[in-house]
């Protein structure tokens, strides 16, 4: 059963967030565009994985997309998968046509439009992980069972290359096709399951509470500041214009939408872009809203918890906060720019 569901990663949503707000011809768009597509080539390859993974008997294995705990340093798995017997950490891979790795030098390289260009050796990646997860188990007291790794190719079209001295990579990867074989070569290996249902279910639950998303500070990343960031509740329909907030919903002027829930993205692109905690004053300024009054009742109907009281009250982003998930179609839109005021 999946128990941490696949979603996009923050940084996609933050870059989203980024391109509906800033203005036109702003130039770190192009950047931004471009580190956009790789978060979502990513995403695309853990679905493809997701696919497979769909196939597994569900009372059997616990799922996890993403999850993020802390060792020493916080380390993320793509894909995270625990059963009574064993542990299987999976870094996914989506590579346009060729994936080179260099047995002397470690060095992976891929390769798209004649292009070459390096990447982070993915062996090593999931290498490291698993050792950090070891560590991580250990803390916990949940020690015993076996963790098995593997880098999973998302496409069959991925042209794997090695030297004739290096084929014991072919042991580390796989491609997504091949996963439940993979599984079921596991199943095999580790016959005797280490954890009781008890114990693993307790396994489960530790590691959903442990789970630390984080959210980068996007603005320095790309070196911009906070005033170069638009404000104002976008219009859902349009994608363009600015909403206006009277008689308790929101209203575009240009197509005449309305709804009462328009400023939700927009106080997700808050947490997003300007940090986690938000005040009365901060909300009414960034949505275009004369009244703190009214930005308070909307925080409060948020749920978001708080601090302090009266006006002195900050409102926070809880740990695991569940940001608004563009649909498909939405993903696939041209980047829509947001109007310059
Ligand atoms: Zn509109």
């Amino acid at each position: 059963m999946i128990v941490l569901p696949l979603k996009l990663p923050i940084s996609a949503l933050q870059c989203m967030a980024l391109l509906r707000r800033l203005p036109k011809n702003h130039p770190m768009r192009p950047k931004i565009e471009k580190d956009l597509r790789a978060w979502l080539k990513g995403y695309y390859g853990e679905k493809e994985f997701s696919y497979y993974l769909s196939f597994l008997p569900e009372d059997q294995y616990y799922i996890f997309h993403g999850l993020r705990l802390k060792d020493k340093k916080a380390f993320q798995m793509d894909v995270l998968i625990v059963s009574q017997a064993f542990a299987l950490i999976a870094e996914v891979k989506n590579i346009s046509r060729r994936l080179i790795f260099n047995k002397e030098t470690n060095h992976v390289t891929k390769e798209f439009n004649n292009e070459e260009e390096g990447i982070p050796n993915p062996i090593l990646q999931v290498k490291r992980q698993r050792m950090q997860f070891i560590n991580w188990l250990e803390k916990v007291q949940m020690k015993g069972l076996p963790i098995e790794r593997l880098v999973v190719i998302s496409k069959t079209s991925t042209l794997v290359e090695t030297t004739p001295d290096n084929q014991q990579i072919f042991k580390e990867l796989i491609y997504a096709e091949s996963s439940i074989d993979k599984l079921q070569e596991l199943e095999e290996k580790y016959e005797k399951p280490r954890f009781s249902k008890k114990k693993l279910t307790q396994l489960v639950n530790l590691l959903l509470t442990h789970h630390q998303p984080l959210i980068p500070d996007i603005l320095q990343t790309y070196n911009i500041s906070k005033d170069e960031i638009k404000t104002g509740v976008i219009c859902p329909k349009d994608h363009i214009s600015t909403m206006t907030y009277y008689s308790g919903s929101w209203h575009c002027l240009s197509c005449h939408f309305s709804s009462k829930t328009a400023h939700h993205p927009a106080v997700d692109d808050y947490f997003l872009l300007l940090g986690p905690t938000i005040t009365r004053k901060q909300l009414a300024e960034f949505l275009h809203i004369g009244s703190t009054y009214i930005a308070g009742n909307m925080l409060r109907a948020l749920g978001l918890p708080l601090t302090g009281a009266k006006r002195g009250t900050t409102y926070f982003l809880p740990q695991n906060y569940e940001f608004i998930q563009p649909d498909e179609t939405d993903i696939k839109l041209p980047v829509h720019t947001f109007p310059v005021k």
